[in-house]
């Protein structure tokens, strides 16, 4: 089954349904690689009364100062992964995770449980009939694609998803390196329920997004 615009639209799964009775929301994640459009559609989405939670967010307040998660970091990694005024130093931490073996299993490990924990908060408190959406971009990575009663997968051509992330201001070189180590095409399309080639307008690709809403999600 396929949706067309400038932008299209395929079902490659049977959407599920949560299997334990925990309510008629649908739980759907939202995923693909750096500069396919994700936050596009989840904004969509939103836009239409999806209860979001977003991953890369969440990422950021589990270790906010004061929390469980930055204790773990800095016993884990060292007071050095402080800046001056006690916060996360992001590229310090980057630093010893890029140079030591197992470094990133430990940080995986630490900040995966908290992440999913926060997610599933806000999921699980939406209203009964609604659409919940995780905007997850390490979904393959996390592995956790069947915890969700539908998977869209956003992909765009790579040289369109370098432009447009430069057109944001990051550094194509940058960009093609990201791109690289991340999971793969093939890995996304064994997991994708719905799979969107962002391959027209933004406009096309809201157009896009409310059709599979009407035709798919409700
Ligand atoms: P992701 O969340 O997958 O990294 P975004 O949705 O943030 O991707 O999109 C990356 C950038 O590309 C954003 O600046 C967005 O506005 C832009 N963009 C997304 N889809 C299109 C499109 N079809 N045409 C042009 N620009 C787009």
């Amino acid at each position: 089954m396929m949706i067309e615009g400038g932008a299209r639209a395929r079902l490659l799964q049977r959407i599920r349904r949560r299997p334990d009775g925990r309510g008629p929301r649908l739980v759907v994640a939202v995923t693909g690689g750096i500069g396919s459009g994700k936050s596009t559609v989840t904004r969509g989405l939103a836009r239409a009364g999806a209860v979001v939670a977003d991953a890369d967010a969440i990422a950021r307040e589990v270790v906010e100062p004061g929390t469980e998660g930055l204790a773990a970091v800095v016993e884990r990694f060292g007071d050095s992964v402080l800046d001056a005024r006690g916060g996360l130093d992001r590229g310090r931490l980057a630093d010893l995770v890029f140079s030591e073996a197992g470094a990133r299993a430990d940080l995986d490990a630490i900040l995966h449980p908290l992440i999913a924990e926060r997610a599933w908060t806000i999921l699980d408190a939406a209203p009964e009939g609604s659409l919940a959406v995780y905007d997850i971009p390490l979904l393959v990575e996390t592995d956790s694609a069947a915890l969700f009663d539908a998977v869209i997968v956003v992909d765009a051509p790579d040289d369109a998803r370098i432009e447009r992330l430069a057109a944001r201001g990051v550094d194509r070189a940058d960009a093609r390196r990201r791109i690289g180590a991340q999971a793969d095409r093939d890995q996304r399309l064994a997991i994708a329920s719905i799979w969107i080639d962002n391959e027209g307008s933004i406009a096309d690709l809201d157009a896009l997004t409310g059709r599979i809403i009407a035709s798919w999600l409700v």
